[in-house]
């Protein structure tokens, strides 16, 4: 009796064939080589120490995450006198203004999505560890979410932009950022560069090192 077909071939990874892809310009060749034969980066197979950096900027980017929801982001210079907003009290203030969109956007760029960001990739490291038990399918979605937030965390910076601008166009009251602003600049700028070094490779990994009777992989080494 001839054994069935596997009807779902385990794949085989680049890196088990000694094959790693250039970090800068993406071209596949054998890792021996040492160099990108077509832009001259050192080539990995994973990106080195890629937990370590995510967890370093991710850590960073939590400190700053309280002075930029503890301190002042914004001085509102009114006819009653100044007044210094928090992130949270600015969303409470425009709530009460009836500026609920203004409000809402406040609330989701600059408290929700940061937080949202972290608790991911807190998630992404453990699984890359192997302290979590959902599917390599879904924590890539995840990551791949997270590094689109990214790239949409710049919407915070234009929301004060344009904020401060309206509103001195208004000439009723005038807004100058706060030490808080630059704090919160930081918390983005530090979530993507985490975000960026994070390697979603090492959760296949992970994935293809338990024990699979199907699959007959070598264990990959992990890094340079
Ligand atoms: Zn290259």
């Amino acid at each position: 009796m001839t054994p069935e077909p596997n009807p779902s071939p385990s794949p085989i990874s680049a890196a088990s064939q000694g094959l790693a892809s250039c970090h800068v310009c993406g071209k596949v060749s054998p890792v021996t080589v040492g160099h990108c034969p077509r832009c001259d980066t050192p080539l990995h197979l994973r990106k080195p120490q890629s937990l370590e950096r995510t967890w370093a900027f991710l850590i960073a980017a939590v400190i700053l995450y309280i002075p930029a929801n503890t301190m002042p982001i914004m001085t509102v210079q009114g006819i009653g006198g100044a007044e210094k907003n928090t992130i949270l009290s600015g969303v409470v203030r425009f709530w009460e203004m009836k500026s609920y969109p203004v409000a809402i956007v406040i609330f989701t760029a600059s408290v929700l999505i940061p937080l949202l960001k972290v608790i991911a990739l807190v998630w992404l490291c453990l699984a890359a560890r192997g302290r979590s038990q959902t599917a390599p399918r879904s924590l890539s979605r995840l990551y791949h979410i997270t590094e689109l937030l990214g790239r949409w965390s710049m919407v915070d910076v234009f929301v004060v932009a344009i904020l401060v601008c309206l509103v001195q166009l208004g000439a009723i009251m005038t807004i100058t950022p706060g030490p808080a602003a630059l704090c919160f600049s930081a918390v983005v700028i530090l979530t993507m560069f985490s975000a960026m070094s994070f390697d979603p490779r090492l959760i296949w990994d992970r994935h293809h090192e338990k024990p699979n009777p199907s699959s007959s992989l070598p264990s990959l080494p992990t890094n340079e």
